[in-house]
């Protein structure tokens, strides 16, 4: 399977990054929103960032341009994914919504296109029947900035065939990410331990067993984590965060991963974390 054109559906956090790793990793992309402001946001996303890039000597002004050039919008999916040899699904996580997007790809697309989603926490067993051939539908859930972070979490359900797994890992090398592969189930590996360790730290914050700064320390100083659980739910979004712990508290087990009452407080108040200005912390 050679793949030359990406699709990238859903223009938001995600899409946008997702499209610029494609771009920069020599595919021809087109990023697909329904929102055209999306999508001029977008473009000044990745612009940004390569701009970034050059200024701290980490991309050059070559790869900066060559990028640009295989970077193209489109506000229709039918005519976005009509030459992708793998699309990239990241609209918000939403079953329905996911299902109908995935569909309306996998009929766009060429036969023999691969149709990936960017799910943080959905198992592939409840979207895999709106795709017409499973064994070329699989999980591609990148991390938050995409064009820095390093990892790539594969998933595979029992129906994703040796060529399209192979093939991926094939993206993952081109777009310079390391790859896990994960076999299909709810928070697949990433977000089932992420949240796990999140939604203990919401607990124990609520116990008072010491303050959110402390508890960061902890799992920082202690365990030499990058950044305190408590800190890392801003970031990420604290509805985010809810929404993977209701699916896995649904998919799992309802009481290891039952929303701490303080995530849903803070949530139902607006306070989402770093994009909302205030979480756990102010900024
Ligand atoms: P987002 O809300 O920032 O972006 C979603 C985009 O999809 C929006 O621009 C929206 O206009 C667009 N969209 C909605 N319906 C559409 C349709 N029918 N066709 C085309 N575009 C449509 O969301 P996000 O944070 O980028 O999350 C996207 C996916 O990535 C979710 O499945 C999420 O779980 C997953 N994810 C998110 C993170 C994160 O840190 N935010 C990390 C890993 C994975």
């Amino acid at each position: 399977m050679t793949i030359e054109t990406v699709c990238v559906v859903g223009a938001g956090t995600m899409g946008h990054g997702i499209a610029q790793v494609s771009a920069m990793a020599g595919y021809q992309t087109v990023l697909v929103d329904l929102d055209e402001n999306r999508l001029t946001d977008a473009s000044a996303r990745i612009a940004a960032n390569l701009d970034k890039g050059v200024a701290k000597g980490k991309v050059s002004d070559e790869t900066r341009s060559a990028t640009l050039t295989r970077l193209r919008t489109s506000a229709d999916l039918i005519e976005g994914a009509g030459e992708a040899g793998l699309v990239i699904e990241s609209v918000p996580e939403n079953v329905a919504l996911k299902c109908k997007v995935l569909a309306q790809a996998a009929a766009a697309a060429p036969r023999g296109a691969i149709i990936a989603t960017n799910t943080s926490s959905l198992p592939l067993a409840r979207l895999v029947d709106s795709v017409p051939a499973p064994g070329r539908f699989i999980g591609l859930h990148f991390f938050n900035p995409v064009h820095i972070q390093p990892l790539l979490e594969i998933v595979v359900t029992d129906h994703t065939t040796p060529p399209t797994r192979i093939a991926c890992l094939e993206v993952a090398a081109a777009m310079d990410k390391e790859p896990i592969m994960v076999r299909d189930s709810p928070g697949f590996a990433s977000s089932r331990l992420g949240v796990a360790l999140g939604l203990e730290a919401i607990r124990m914050l609520e116990e008072g067993i010491a303050s959110a700064e402390d508890i960061d320390k902890a799992m920082s100083l202690g365990y030499r984590h990058p950044m305190g659980p408590l800190r890392l739910t801003d970031m990420i979004g604290l509805d985010v965060r809810l929404a993977i712990a209701e699916t896995l508290a649904r998919e799992i087990d309802a009481v290891r991963f039952a929303p701490p009452p303080l995530l849903k407080k803070l949530v139902k108040e607006g306070k989402l974390g770093r994009k909302a200005g205030e979480g756990f912390y102010r900024y």
